[in-house]
């Protein structure tokens, strides 16, 4: 019943293929075979023993042919299959016409014993040949357990030749089946490890359950209260089967699987010591080295990704030697396999593919041939084990790549976890660093800012009294005039101070930014202001073109630091096409709160940007663009972005930044609209008015900034 079962299972479980076919057709020859020999044995019918016969002749061709199908070696034609189909005629026509006679039994016993066995020993040469570490382990392992079943089977032929002994091969030819059945449903030839110690845990919990049954019913419970026997002995299975079960699962771990315990060690070792751990480079080297020391792998490397986020590039690693650099547009194939989640095996994908190709399912295995083919970048890592190294916001941080070369199937998916908890771990310990550096940072600047400030403080005294003195010098008021060279070097001093003054100004706003009264403003006024005012202290050759929506709400915002934004983004846009060019500032409504800010309030945004047509961005001033001090100019002071940023910020908006060199660039403002919780029209003091307007009381012109 429990072959015919595993029979229907197998079937039922997945695609029918060549090994799944044939597996169940031996299960169902095998259950039917037992089923005929009990019907023999209860009623003794001389038609169950010749069915019993037929089923015996059927057995070793079922199973020759999947032990064919389970290690196929594609390029050998099997001897042993062809002796074997040309064999089963005559077998079949004896049985049919002569079972009972003694020679016959004989002649049948050595056929289906023969075949098998060589076919086991078949297998076994081909599990040994294959070079693969997973496939020579399954097949040893089935291959022990198939020769188990045979050798006790004969057991069961002895009754045919008239010597019954009690039904060990029964057990055993089931055992064969699950481990048969597990390992053709998971696919996975790796997996044996799991199998194993399941069936070695399962097999030693039925001999201890049955044990508990046979004490309780036979020797103690006697025919008359059986069945009291029987629920006692099912009580007591309940109560043991749980604690039994873990202490045979440790025990088969510990004595079977070491190397794999070795790794698990390994990895939990790294990844306690990862927790107290907040330098990149430190983090690389607890990792290589556990794994150098677990002797898993002969082989692993770190890349992460570089400060642009365009490749990874390699940070650490033992064995043989990475390619330096990985580029992210190349790897596209492999960052979306790992952005499914989970460890990518390679070899298992390569199955995989074959496996898809064979079975008509092309489109499948094209997408993991375009993997196969984007992990040749990995180089000698091409074969092993690949994890992606994630962040906190699921950004693709690094990947972490293990190889074992000295044989093929080396990782079985498992093991793939435990690797991939270490490369969670890993991500962890990048996220705190970045953390942790911008804080560093965060308050190296803040040192740095009270410092400028306070240099700011003391220059701004003296400034004020050198250019007085300069202009002085330059108009004295009487009648002793500078000469032309004297002037001119006023002049200069003159012109150098205001500069100076500006700077220092801008170190100040910096320092202690004034901070706005957020009010309701409309947008487009500010712009339109802004633009007159700038349009006409122009010495450039430059156009500023507007494209305002006419719709806009309101934003919440200071009139006055958005104007002083605006100027900063227009100013940079005239210097970067060099005074030459048109400028255009849109004002639009934006429908959602802008991504990046996650606790932006939820409501209508409305941006402003500033684009011009220079030589763009390069990724290196990108990146750089809003610290401060940061400046590609000679007579720059890198602030101006800087406090923009640190305004919208403060208005509880945002500034993005889109560039392709030599197509220009363009600054967004982003701000949220409508007034701020609990403000009053005008309370806060500051309503945009209209350019050229005077200004109204706030209550009379808010209104008409509404949105029809
Ligand atoms: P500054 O203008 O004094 O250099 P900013 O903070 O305004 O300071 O700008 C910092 C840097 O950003 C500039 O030096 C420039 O390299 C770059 N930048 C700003 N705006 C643009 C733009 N529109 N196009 C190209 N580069 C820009």
């Amino acid at each position: 019943m429990l072959g015919l079962a595993i029979a229907v299972s197998i079937l039922l479980r997945g695609r029918p293929n060549r090994p799944r076919l044939f597996f169940a057709a031996l299960a169902f020859d095998m259950g039917l075979w037992y089923l005929a020999q009990w019907l023999y044995h209860s009623g003794r019918s001389d038609l169950w023993a010749r069915w019993t016969a037929v089923l015996a002749v059927f057995l070793p061709q079922f199973a020759l042919h999947l032990f064919e199908a389970i290690v196929p070696e594609p390029n050998r034609r099997s001897m042993l299959l062809r002796a074997a189909g040309i064999l089963v005629v005559p077998m079949l026509v004896l049985v049919l016409m002569e079972h009972t006679h003694l020679l016959v039994r004989g002649l049948v016993f050595l056929y289906v014993f023969g075949l098998i066995a060589a076919g086991l020993y078949r297998l076994a040469r081909r599990g040994e040949r294959s070079g693969s570490r997973a496939v020579q382990r399954r097949v040893r392992f089935l291959v022990l357990i198939g020769a188990l079943a045979t050798a006790f089977s004969l057991a069961d032929f002895l009754w045919f030749i008239g010597a019954p002994l009690p039904p060990v091969s029964a057990v055993l030819s089931i055992v064969f089946l699950f481990v048969l059945s597990e390992s053709l449903t998971r696919e996975r030839l790796v997996d044996l490890y799991d199998i194993l110690g399941q069936l070695l845990v399962s097999t030693a919990l039925a001999f201890a359950m049955g044990g508990i049954f046979y004490v309780f019913v036979v020797l103690l419970g006697g025919f008359d209260n059986s069945y009291l026997g029987a629920i006692l002995a099912a009580i007591v299975i309940l109560l043991l089967f749980e604690p039994l079960r873990s202490k045979a699962e440790d025990y088969t771990h510990k004595v079977f699987f070491r190397e794999r315990v070795d790794l698990e060690r390994a990895v939990a070792k790294a990844r306690g010591v990862l927790l107290h751990t907040l330098q990149v480079s430190e983090m690389q080297q607890i990792v290589i080295s556990a794994l150098e020391e677990s002797r898993r792998a002969t082989g692993a490397a770190i890349y992460l990704r570089d400060p642009l986020g365009s490749d990874f590039i390699v940070g650490a690693g033992f064995g043989p030697v990475a390619p330096a650099r990985i580029e992210l547009a190349a790897a596209h194939p492999l960052a979306e396999r790992l952005n499914q989640g989970g460890a990518i095996l390679m070899e298992d994908v390569a199955h995989q593919a074959l496996e898809q190709r064979r079975s008509g399912r092309t489109r499948e295995a094209e997408v993991d041939e375009r993997l196969l083919s984007s992990a040749q970048l990995l180089g000698p890592f091409r074969t092993g084990v690949c994890l992606g190294i994630w962040g906190e916001k699921r950004d693709l941080l690094g990947l972490l790549l293990v190889v074992d070369d000295r044989v093929r199937d080396a990782f079985s998916p498992d093991e793939g976890v435990l690797l991939e908890s270490l490369a969670v771990q890993v991500g962890v310990v990048i996220d705190n660093s970045r953390q942790y550096r911008r804080m560093q940072e965060r308050d190296r600047l803040a040192a740095l800012g009270q410092m400028a400030a306070g240099l700011a403080h003391e220059v701004k005294n003296p400034l004020g009294a050198i250019k007085g003195a300069a202009q002085l010098l330059s108009d004295p008021g009487d009648d002793s005039q500078l000469g032309a060279v004297e002037q001119e070097f006023v002049g200069i001093i003159l012109e150098e101070v205001e500069r100076l003054d500006r700077v220092v100004g801008s170190v100040l706003d910096y320092a202690r930014p004034s901070k706005g009264e957020l009010g309701a403003v409309d947008l487009n006024a500010v712009v339109r202001r802004t633009v007159t005012v700038l349009a006409s202290d122009r010495a450039e050759d430059c156009e500023i073109v507007t494209d305002l929506s006419e719709r806009l709400p309101p934003v919440r915002a200071d009139a006055e630091q958005l104007r002083q934004v605006l100027i900063n983004l227009v100013k940079n846009a005239v210097q970067a096409m060099g005074g030459q060019g048109v400028v255009r500032v849109r004002t639009a409504i934006h429908a959602e709160p802008p991504t990046a800010l996650a606790s932006a309030p939820a409501g209508e945004w409305v941006e402003v940007s500033v684009r011009d047509a220079g030589p763009g961005i390069a990724p290196q001033v990108l990146k750089n663009l809003f610290v401060p001090f940061f400046t590609t100019k000679d007579r720059g002071t890198g602030l101006g972005l800087a406090i923009s940023q640190r305004m919208v910020e403060e208005m509880g908006g945002r500034i993005e930044v889109t560039s392709h060199l030599g197509d220009g660039a363009t600054f967004t403002v982003l701000l949220p609209s409508g007034e701020p919780h609990g403000l009053r029209a005008g309370s806060a003091g500051e309503v945009e008015h209209r350019a050229g307007q005077t200004p109204a009381a706030p209550e009379a012109v808010l209104p008409s900034l509404k949105p029809a």
